[in-house]
């Protein structure tokens, strides 16, 4: 398999996708015409590489951090939700001498926690979704917030806190957000929503394939053109979807 596609080039953007003869141009500038393309990336994005004028653009201007990802509702339907993460680093596992999962549920801003440590790494990560995520990442000092709101709970936390990173879907120019959803009045009409974790707010969609068909040569794959929306086994799905249309 790896010498049929011997001519693999990794790390290279794409900046432009032709569906109808399947041109591509990177970022480089360069263009090649292939015989099928995949377009593997989130919806959004997609959406951008496929038709490149964006609200900003038709203004006259240059579009704001963050504005494109969350106008952009085209072909794809979809949007990338609001979301980031905040990992605490600590000394010790202290939850865990308290008889705490980590996990927890909060309206203060560092809205989810659960224990994401590894061997020797004793961290927490919190999880933050929505406007509270993008006021978060604004600001210089988010891991000082998310920090200060769960000591709030457990005061244990400032004493054992040693560092904190912050991982940022949102502005992520390959990303543009964590998860696809459909923003209100755009999925289709003919998908079925099934709940399957009321806990954790996800769930399915069905009948997802009726529409996401090739076009031209562009073959369409990723986590928000399948049942499993947002889900690694909804990626695994449509790129069997797509192996068997190619
Ligand atoms: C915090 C978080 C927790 C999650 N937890 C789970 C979980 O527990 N279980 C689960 O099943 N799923 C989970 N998911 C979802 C899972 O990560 C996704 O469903 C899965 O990664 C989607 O795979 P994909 O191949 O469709 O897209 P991606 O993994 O997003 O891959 C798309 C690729 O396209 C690339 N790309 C984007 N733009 C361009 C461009 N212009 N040119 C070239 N390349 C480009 C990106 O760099 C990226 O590598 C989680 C997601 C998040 C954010």
């Amino acid at each position: 398999m790896a010498e049929r596609f011997s001519d693999v080039r990794l790390g290279r953007a794409v900046q432009r996708i032709q569906p109808e003869s399947g041109e591509i141009e990177f970022v480089d500038g360069e263009r090649l015409v292939f015989d099928r393309v995949v377009g593997a990336v989130p919806g959004p994005i997609l959406d951008r590489l496929i038709d490149g004028v964006d609200r900003a653009a038709e203004d006259g201007r240059e579009p704001e951090i963050g504005e494109v990802r969350e106008w952009s509702v085209r072909k794809s339907r979809t949007r990338m939700a609001r979301a980031v993460k905040v990992v605490l680093e600590f000394d010790r596992p202290w939850w865990r001498e308290k008889n705490w999962t980590g996990r927890m549920i909060c309206d203060l801003p560092c809205q989810q926690t659960w224990e994401i440590g590894r061997g020797n790494l004793h961290a927490l990560g919190c999880y933050v979704c929505g406007d509270e995520a993008k006021w978060l990442v604004r600001r210089e000092d988010s891991v000082d917030v998310a920090l200060r709101a769960l000591s709030e709970i457990h005061p244990e936390a400032s004493r054992y806190f040693m560092g904190g990173i912050v991982q940022d879907w949102i502005h992520d120019e390959y990303s543009w957000g964590a998860f696809p959803y459909y923003p209100p009045g755009s999925a289709p009409r003919s998908l079925q929503f099934k709940v399957i974790d009321p806990d954790m707010a996800a769930g399915v969609v069905s009948e997802r394939k009726s529409w996401v068909g090739p076009w031209g040569r562009l073959h369409v794959a990723g986590d928000w053109a399948c049942s499993w929306m947002g889900f690694i086994e909804g990626a695994l799905e449509s790129a069997e979807r797509v192996a068997g249309e190619i």
